[in-house]
């Protein structure tokens, strides 16, 4: 019933963002939002990965599936849309590769680093925000996009208004996430208990709906896309509370593909790809459409 209760929340949203995304695409080429022209003989010189990829025939992409507006898959038509999952097109068509040539393969924040040592997926988009731990496993192209931890709240509540307003809250969060972690490390919950770690935060806007937690914390462009499927009963509160560098997840070792991601994103935002996918997917939850500068390594 729960789960039930909020896949209906979900599908509402998804409609809307779908609905919203025929009326005004207002791509430079007439093509239709989140179709990308594909690069021809594309080459990434003494990129295992790419190797990989190209005697595969196809790409396997690691994304989220329950994030509206970000990674969000369709329960209906199966199909993934969002921020994340354009951006993660617009990477396979400069790499070579057409859309219907893309796995997207949804993985939950936990399993991201061993996802892309194993190689179960040749990339990761999905809210991944770029740490010094993460980077010990594995690498990162970007920063894509930038976010911060923000707190997302039932309509009537008043006396959530920020961080130093949780102390003795009950706050869910995603096991393996960078909120989770903070709320910990800077003792934002106490006593720990009350730190409630599920799977993914679509579990945790069930549990905020049912009463069972006061609040859910992650970053500000998750949230708002929940706030907008059901925007009667749930309000981000705004008040960030930390930086949030969402990075395209890479395999530690293939500096060659790291350097042609990278220059596909540098691209993308001097040529309005950037925007213009920013425009038809985030931009209607109500982020903010800011540029990051990307940090090259
Ligand atoms: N950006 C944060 C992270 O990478 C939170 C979102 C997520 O769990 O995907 O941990």
């Amino acid at each position: 019933m729960r789960v039930r209760t909020l896949a209906a929340v979900l599908l509402a949203g998804g409609l809307a963002l779908t609905a919203c995304g025929k009326e005004g695409t207002g791509t430079d080429t007439g093509a239709p939002a989140g179709v990308f022209d594909v690069a021809k003989d594309v080459k990434v010189e003494g990129s295992p990965t790419f190797e990989k990829i190209k005697a595969r025939g196809s790409l396997v992409v690691g994304v989220k599936e329950d994030q509206p507006g970000l990674g969000y898959k369709d329960p209906t038509t199966n199909k993934y849309t969002g921020f994340d999952i354009d951006m993660a097109k617009l990477i396979a068509a400069q790499l070579g590769f057409a859309e219907d040539k893309i796995q997207f393969k949804t993985i939950q924040s936990a399993a991201r680093e061993q996802a892309i040592i194993n190689g179960d997926v040749d990339y990761y988009v999905g809210t991944y925000s770029i740490t010094a731990a993460r980077k010990e496993k594995v690498s990162f192209a970007g920063p894509y996009y930038i976010a911060g931890q923000d707190l997302l709240v039932k309509k009537d509540n008043t006396d959530i208004k920020g961080p130093d307003t949780i102390k003795s809250k009950k706050v869910c969060s995603v096991t393996g996430s960078t909120p989770a972690k903070l709320l910990r490390d800077k003792k934002l919950v106490e006593p720990d208990a009350n730190v409630v770690e599920l799977q993914s935060y679509s579990l945790c806007v069930t549990k905020l709906l049912d009463g069972e937690v006061d609040a859910v914390s992650t970053d500000d462009a998750i949230l708002k896309g929940y706030a907008a499927a059901e925007p009667d009963k749930l309000k981000v509160v705004g008040q960030t509370f930390s930086t949030e560098k969402y990075g395209i997840g890479l395999p530690k070792d293939d500096k060659a593909l790291r350097d042609k991601v990278n220059e596909i994103l540098e691209k993308s935002l001097s040529d309005g790809k950037w925007d213009e996918i920013y425009k038809n997917t985030l931009g209607k939850s109500g982020s903010e459409g800011k540029h990051p500068t990307l940090e090259k390594y």
